[in-house]
């Protein structure tokens, strides 16, 4: 189970008409949200909660965060790469 470590902020923002919701400006600095960061949405709508949880891209094999290429519309890592190649040749055709 996820350690759970939420803070209320006080904060209290309204939903605009397209479903929208400002992050403030101190939270997103705070937290190191920019323009174009990823965010996962997580709901439990028996207890009307919403989470916001920054989203990082990952190796899909091992969880690496760094040095990722695209590989059928997935991210994996060269590392994981390099794994693979090694054991297609074992393999073989
Ligand atoms: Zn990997």
């Amino acid at each position: 189970m996820a350690k759970v470590n939420f803070t209320d902020t006080g904060m209290v923002r309204p939903v605009d008409g397209l479903g929208r919701v400002v992050i403030p400006c101190g939270l997103r600095e705070a937290m190191g949200i920019e323009p174009e960061t990823l965010l996962s949405v997580f709901a439990d709508g028996a207890a009307e909660e919403i989470l916001l949880k920054v989203y990082h891209i990952k190796c899909l094999f091992c969880g690496a965060g760094e040095d990722l290429t695209d590989f059928s519309g997935r991210k994996v890592c060269r590392s994981c790469v390099a794994a693979l190649g090694d054991m297609a040749s074992e393999v073989g055709p």
